[in-house]
């Protein structure tokens, strides 16, 4: 088993690092200067200083790769930033290393235990960075053609590559004839075909990353080149998360169930195998491990179970830098009749850096209103702006924040370019905040149903 482990570098070329999230799609990063210290309003950021400063530090740490068994908890009230500047850390990762976000209540569901679900996460949040040596053949298309069969749903075709040293006929399948026909290669175009991967680039013109072609898999290759004529020899390197070489090589899975997001459980011995194999790889100079980052949102949803689990994972070599965040303060710990800061064991707690993060003043507020009028194009009137400040003060950022949009329907409904004041009382009116919902049900409490 160990000498066929698969990184699954052909299937999974394309994997993307994280989800855009909508309400969070105008930050791009910590709007940190050189030095670390935050910019007044940058990249989305704005105020929120000492936490934001706090976390380029974190993420400095991660870069040095000098984070094994770190956890950090950033605690504060609803809405103030928490999720945001945690997206902002994984903005400012490089592109390879790992960034996944789980809601903690995500943990709890009838297909897998909770610590799989953990261990799942754990393992999304490391990146094996593995070099490849790869034949490219590079040269002239002289001649293409294709035909179609009689059925029309097979294609054969013909193409002669000449390279620098030699001549090549290959045999095409329907797959690469599409991919190519897509990309308009003819007689005369200079290609790169790479063996390992069968990506074929029109030299000049990236046509690597189409995602058809993506989408093809394994076996398709496109080269057979005949023995001992290996053209050039290329040096490849990719990034894949330890929980992608599970799934690749776990007998019942199949990576398809990576693109389904049904994973199943995974036996232990195949992790052991895996991280076996990779430590091998590591030696050999083949492969280096990437610690990346897990978030884990209202992490006060978790359980006495799964905070004993994560404490010990911590303490793995192959940890991630694992960053909670709760907008509890004394809460009782699941699964105990114990209160705790946060909702979080002692022994938990004593190991983590925790970063408070604390309410916007006005004038913050109105910023990041301005950020998010600009991100969903809506115009607001300053009038509308004011309003909107106050309501968000008066509530919660995220609750003044989702009112634009609806706003905005409003304001289009009565032909206006701009949102204006009575548009925003409108839907004020039309849906509650937390605590106008609280205050309705308590008077409508003799006909509701509890
Ligand atoms: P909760 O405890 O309720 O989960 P939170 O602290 O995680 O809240 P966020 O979801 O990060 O709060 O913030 C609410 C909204 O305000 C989001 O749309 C977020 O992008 C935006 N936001 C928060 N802080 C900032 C900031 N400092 N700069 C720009 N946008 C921000």
């Amino acid at each position: 088993m160990a000498a066929t482990i698969s990184t699954g570098a052909t299937e999974l070329r394309d994997i993307t690092k994280m989800e855009r999230i909508g309400a969070h799609s105008h930050i791009r990063g910590l709007g940190l200067d050189d030095r670390l210290e935050p910019r007044a309003n940058s990249q989305g950021m704005v105020g929120q200083a000492k936490a934001r400063k706090a976390a380029g530090m974190i993420l400095k740490m991660v870069q040095e790769g000098r984070i094994a068994g770190r956890a950090m908890l950033f605690a504060g009230p609803p809405s103030t930033g928490k999720t945001a500047i945690a997206l902002g850390m994984a903005q400012t990762l490089g592109a390879d290393v790992p960034f996944t976000m789980i809601a903690a209540s995500e943990v709890f569901s009838l297909s897998m235990s909770k610590t799989e679900a953990l261990t799942q996460a754990l393992r999304r949040s490391i990146g094996v960075r593995i070099k490849e040596e790869t034949e490219i053949i590079e040269g002239e298309v002289v001649e293409m053609q294709i035909d179609r069969s009689l059925t029309g749903a097979t294609k054969t075709g013909k193409l002669t590559i000449k390279t620098t040293d030699m001549e090549t006929v290959y045999d095409l399948g329907t797959k690469m004839i599409d991919a190519l026909s897509k990309e308009k290669v003819t007689a005369g175009d200079v290609i790169a075909i790479d063996k390992t991967s069968g990506k074929v680039s029109k030299l000049g013109r990236s046509f690597a990353r189409s995602r058809d072609y993506d989408a093809m898999g394994a076996d398709t290759r496109f080269v057979q080149c005949p023995e001992g004529e290996v053209q050039k020899r290329k040096e490849v390197v990719h990034t894949v998360s330890l929980h992608e070489i599970d799934v690749i090589n776990s007998r019942t899975q199949g990576f398809l169930a990576l693109f389904a997001g049904d994973t199943g459980e995974i036996k232990p011995e195949l992790r052991d195998q895996i991280n076996t194999k990779v430590a091998e790889w590591r030696e050999e100079g083949k492969a280096e491990i990437i610690p990346g980052v897990l978030f884990i949102d209202e992490v006060h949803m978790l359980d006495i179970e799964c905070f004993s689990f994560l404490n010990r994972a911590l303490e793995n070599e192959l940890s991630p830098l694992v960053i909670m965040a709760s907008n509890r303060g004394m809460a009782r710990i699941r699964g105990t009749k114990f209160r705790s800061p946060h909702g979080l064991p002692v022994d938990l707690l004593d190991r983590v850096l925790i970063v408070s993060t604390s309410p916007y003043s006005d004038e913050e507020i109105a910023q990041i209103i301005k950020i998010r009028c600009e991100e969903e194009d809506v115009n607001l009137t300053e009038g509308a702006l004011m309003v909107l400040t106050k309501i968000a003060g008066d509530n919660t950022l995220r609750y003044a924040l989702n009112l634009i949009s609806t706003a905005q329907v409003i304001a289009r409904k009565r032909k206006s370019a701009q949102v204006e004041v009575d548009d925003v009382r409108k839907v004020y009116g039309y849906f509650m905040d937390e605590k106008r919902s609280v205050q309705w049900l308590r008077e409508q409490q003799g006909s509701l149903l509890f």
